[in-house]
């Protein structure tokens, strides 16, 4: 067995506490002590992944480089981090069933009645020691999803009393993070709630060893004592979590509040360096304190939730912040755009990006937007989808193929410049069988994508099952529109340009999944910069008219 201490972070009293961020948070002050550290998270639904999950259910699906669809927590373990995640990181319900009973179907439990209690549990035991040994790490921070006292969350919260008794008490420690509501018409910060979901852990049999409390308003010190009295753990392990103002203050605001200190000294563990979080606050400095702002037009389905897009927003805020400046993304769903209206929607902006996505709906309105960034000379960047749409509207508009499409939308389509995958063609089952992962992509010498990631070899992560369709390549590239990025094994094109429009880039690919705090993605940060420079060029333009 790994010798890595055992950390578990469990959630009460309601959801979206925040329980990714406090698990990646105190992940970096570790980390940035020296320790190395990983991250998993257990998420209670049965779906096998969160693949076949609608984004407005669910929020973003994260993909790692060994092509697991995981929960967008693991986005923001790598962001905080700068640490690769894999299938290992993210486990549900449905993968703990799976195996158990393929196991059985197998034969491994012959002759005996399969149970959740010991078969499931097990199960998930084998999957939190199984992270461990995948590395050399001196913690393993392990996230259980949904609330105490949920029916679903009851196999991992008895899985995880079982670790403690086989760990024993100074590799093993679990973090409660609840909410403190503040009853107006009381005037009070209320105890009760966590007092209640701490209860419901102890029946359980796990004592809480360290209290993570949010709160819109600081605890005072005798409602701190309040709780280590009757949550049975000590004063300074009442941890205050106040509402930030961004995700990236959570931690420096555990740091102020000794959460590191009180995890080693409990786990006793050397405390080793003093977090070396200086880039961090660096990082926080710049983005609180933008020199200049842009206006970048998303471009989507799912705009209604912020959480479907959740990496790109993310990479903005590093691009943006590398760049010192302050993006404003305005939100645009793609079913609203016309071509009658697309210049109301998008005169202002400095930059557009057409997301991914899948399906017809809001397909037209995304091709409207790519004309008007093409046409416009409006900076442009298309992810998956998006870059499936800049194609289709090149193949419209420029080569002059008017029924162009991809096959996804349009079976019939005579002009399929983006077509199904050779390989996805006998494919059926819809869960886990898209291209995934990380593949290599070759950048073209010359090109705009070489020059802004400054080599040639790069490796991005894909989920999608339609490529752009190579019997048309001469006709873009005769025309104007270059595959400046393929993968040098199958010839898939990976990144398409404009080469005669000031940013115009397409990439198959996700690089909104690469994008962390300290290693800002390149194309976030160009794309960023030609937004400034479209910004600062009209400013020119209007000040020579008047
Ligand atoms: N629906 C497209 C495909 O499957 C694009 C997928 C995406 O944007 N992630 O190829």
């Amino acid at each position: 067995m790994s010798s890595a201490k055992y950390i578990f972070v469990t959630g009460g009293v309601t959801s979206s506490l925040g329980k990714g961020i406090i698990a990646a948070s105190l992940g970096k002050l570790l980390q940035a002590r020296g320790f190395s550290v990983t991250i998993q998270k257990f998420d209670p639904y049965l779906n096998i992944d969160p693949g076949t999950l609608n984004p407005y259910e669910h929020g973003e699906c994260y993909v790692t480089d060994d092509g697991a669809e995981t929960d967008l927590d693991l986005g923001h373990y790598e962001r905080f981090l700068n640490i690769h995640t894999s299938q290992a990181n993210n486990v549900t319900t449905g993968r703990i069933y799976n195996n158990v009973i393929t196991k059985e179907r197998q034969g491994e439990y012959l002759g005996r009645t399969v149970q959740v209690i010991p078969h499931i549990t097990d199960e998930i035991k084998r999957n939190i020691y199984l992270l461990g040994e995948t590395g050399n790490f001196d913690f393993v921070i392990t996230e259980i999803g949904g609330c105490v006292g949920d029916i679903e969350s009851l196999p991992f919260i008895e899985a995880v009393r079982q670790v403690k008794w086989e760990l024993g008490p100074n590799n093993f420690l679990v973090i409660h993070l609840t909410l403190i509501p503040f009853l107006k018409s009381a005037g009070e910060l209320k105890t009760k709630p966590t007092q209640h979901s701490v209860k419901q852990l102890l029946e359980a049999g796990i004592q809480p060893d360290i209290l993570v409390c949010r709160s819109e308003h600081h605890l005072p010190t005798e409602l701190r004592k309040k709780l280590a009295l009757f949550c049975n753990v000590n004063m300074n392990s009442v941890i205050e979590a106040l509402d930030a103002e961004t995700i990236y203050d959570v931690p420096l605001l555990m740091r102020k509040e000794k959460l590191d200190e009180r995890v080693l000294t409990k786990l006793k563990m050397a405390h080793k360096n003093e977090p070396d979080i200086e880039q961090w606050k660096e990082f926080l400095g710049k983005l609180k304190n933008p020199t200049n702002d842009v206006r970048i037009a998303l471009v989507g389905k799912y705009v209604e939730l912020p959480d479907a897009y959740k990496s790109i927003v993310e990479s903005f805020i590093h691009g943006g912040t590398y760049n010192e400046c302050k993006v404003h993304l305005k939100w645009i769903s793609s079913e609203e755009i016309s071509a009658e209206n697309v210049d109301f929607h998008l005169k202002d902006m400095d930059g557009v990006l057409v997301a991914p996505g899948f399906g017809e709906r809001g397909l037209a309105g995304k091709i409207e937007a790519v004309r008007f960034a093409r046409e416009k000379r409006v900076p442009f960047f298309g992810i998956c989808l998006g870059m499936q749409c800049a194609v289709i509207e090149f193949a419209r508009n420029v080569l002059g193929l008017t029924d162009a499409s991809s096959t996804e939308m349009s079976m019939k389509t005579k002009n399929p410049v983006i077509d199904l995958m050779e390989d996805q063609k006998d494919v059926t089952i819809k869960g886990g069988t898209m291209r995934l992962g990380a593949y290599q992509c070759e950048l073209k010498k010359g090109s705009k994508a070489f020059s802004i990631y400054g080599k040639s070899k790069i490796s991005e992560r894909h989920r999608h099952r339609y490529e752009f369709n190579n019997k048309y390549l001469e006709r873009f590239e005769s025309n104007g529109m270059i595959a400046s990025g393929m993968n040098p094994h199958t010839n898939l094109v990976e990144v398409v340009e404009i080469e005669s429009h000031p940013w115009f880039i397409g990439t198959q690919y996700h690089p909104e999944l690469k994008s962390s705090v300290l290693n800002p993605h390149p194309l976030f940060v160009k794309f960023v910069k030609a937004a400034l420079d479209h910004k600062k060029e009209k400013e020119q333009v209007h000040q020579k008219q008047f």
